[in-house]
């Protein structure tokens, strides 16, 4: 291979710029070219490319979001659509692909080179860590931070005003976000997908709590909790049920995916842009790459979208202790 393209598709997260990053100076080191592609699979279509050098690419690793912009491309599910893409990668001569986004993506990414024959390395770029392959998708350990130290603010006005609060979290899937940002911020319960804790559990738990002289109280919810009630609903039901609670909603939204990455998210973001780029040059294609064990691994695509990661079980039970 001789051209690389890069782009960043589907939702942002924290640290997709040090990750094209590294995949632009991965190329110049290896003495490839390498276009980066604007707004995804909608730029590919329109031919929205940028040529990048090494210094194309500086002051941007300790940056939030994408500066390639990302967009979500209807045109791009359909074979004609796809068509347009390839013609223009064709035009510039790209010979290989370097995808940055969830699962959607991977799919586009899989469906693109089985019928145009293109190498594609994925890199997992959600904050939801909800793919498999991967014990850290990029941008989940920022937002577990922003999350945490989210958290930690609202503590303050509870405990100063004896208050209950219910705050929703990123997670309509997957738990993954509330349980560890939960445990970080020593939330008194976590609502999460993948469990059902219980109406009457709650209420318990909550009345334990006040017994034991706890003058405020947070509880974490995760967006698809399986509870069968949104945090706009617990508080009236909490209302209901023990009167004596103050309850207050905050939904954290969309502050969740940004900010500046941390330190683990820049570090995963150079690595998976190395082995991206040398994978590609070994001969892959239709895997994503992924931290398993410490070592950069490949899984094919196909495992990546399809698999289901799972909660640790053992944070369940760290929680329930430490809300004592
Ligand atoms: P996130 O997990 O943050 O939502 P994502 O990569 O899953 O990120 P999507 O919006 O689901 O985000 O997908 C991004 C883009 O991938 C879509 O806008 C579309 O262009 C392309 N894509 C998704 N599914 C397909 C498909 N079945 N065929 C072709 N392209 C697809």
């Amino acid at each position: 291979i001789k051209k690389v393209a890069v782009f960043t598709s589907g939702g942002d997260s924290p640290g997709m710029n040090a990750a094209i990053r590294s995949v632009v100076r991965t190329c110049a080191y290896h003495s490839l070219e390498c276009i980066a592609i604007h707004r995804g699979y909608q730029g590919m279509i329109e031919g929205d490319f940028e040529a990048m050098n090494a210094r194309s690419v500086k002051d941007i690793i300790n940056r939030g979001g994408t500066f390639l912009r990302s967009a979500r491309s209807m045109e791009f599910k359909t074979k004609e659509g796809r068509l347009k893409a390839y013609n223009n990668l064709k035009e510039n001569g790209i010979d290989a692909i370097v995808a940055i986004g969830g699962d959607g993506t991977f799919t586009g990414a899989m469906i693109f080179s089985k019928e145009f024959g293109i190498p594609i390395i994925g890199i997992p770029g959600t904050i939801d860590n909800d793919i498999v392959g991967t014990s850290h998708t990029l941008g989940y350990d920022t937002a577990l931070n922003t999350v945490c130290d989210a958290i930690d603010k609202i503590r303050d006005t509870a405990s100063s005003h004896d208050r209950l609060f219910f705050v929703e979290v990123m997670g309509r899937d997957v738990g993954h976000i509330a349980l560890n940002a939960g445990i970080g911020a020593g939330a008194e319960e976590i609502l999460i997908p993948e469990e059902n804790l219980g109406l009457e559990r709650l209420l318990e738990s909550l009345e334990r709590s006040r017994r034991s002289g706890k003058t405020s109280s947070i509880v974490i919810v995760a967006e698809g909790d399986n509870i069968g009630k949104n945090v706009f609903e617990l508080k009236d039901y909490v209302n209901e049920h023990l009167p004596f609670y103050d309850v207050r909603v905050s939904v954290l939204g969309h502050m969740q995916r940004g900010g500046s990455p941390t330190c683990f998210d820049r570090v995963l973001a150079s690595r998976m842009g190395v082995k991206a780029v040398e994978s590609l040059l070994d001969g892959e294609s239709n895997k994503m790459v992924g931290l398993l064990n410490d070592k950069m691994e490949l899984t094919p695509l196909e495992e990546a979208i399809k698999g289901h990661t799972e909660i640790n079980h053992e944070l369940l039970k760290v929680s329930d202790i430490m809300s004592i």
